[in-house]
């Protein structure tokens, strides 16, 4: 296990839909979570260190105390609520760049868990708002893919910067 460099956006590889994985790879998941703890995130996906796989880690609650490590590998999506939300999100891969993301409050989720289970449930809130953020990861888009050409525009010059 060990912390891994983070692919940082513009990257091409942070642009491609990853390939569902045969098994989970625990080698592939213990360096997700030491890197993202280490980088202070509550979510990442492979393709963040390079691997262009389905799968991330999630944890909502480490920074208040307690770990609830979570593991998606091949997740796919159910259903989504109707009703959307919008929060400031960050992303690992564009540092320190926070910008307004719309998205479903909550997600009726399918995946395989660390242990080669499948398993089903339903997210919502924070939860729901970060295994979103990954998932989109999976499928080559981040959050500046979210934005309105102009405010798009405007975040891209600031990261620059
Ligand atoms: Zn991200």
């Amino acid at each position: 296990m060990s912390v891994q460099p983070l692919v940082l956006w513009p990257d091409p590889r942070l642009s491609q839909v990853c390939a569902p994985l045969e098994e989970p790879d625990r080698w592939l998941i213990a360096d997700l979570f030491a890197t993202m703890y280490a980088a202070k995130g509550r979510g990442l996906a492979a393709p963040q260190i390079g691997v262009a796989a389905r799968a991330f880690v999630v944890d909502v609650t480490w920074k208040e105390g307690a770990k609830t490590p979570r593991v998606f590998v091949n997740p796919v999506v159910q259903s989504t609520s109707d009703e959307a939300a919008v929060m400031e999100e960050q992303c690992l891969s564009i540092p320190d760049l926070p910008m307004p993301v719309t998205r479903p409050r909550s997600v009726v989720l399918a995946w395989i868990d660390g242990a080669g289970v499948a398993r089903s449930a339903t997210f919502e809130g924070i939860e729901a708002r970060c295994i979103l953020h990954e998932l989109d990861h999976l499928d080559g888009r981040v959050i500046l893919d979210h934005q309105a050409p102009d405010s798009r525009r405007e975040l891209e010059a600031a990261y620059a910067r």
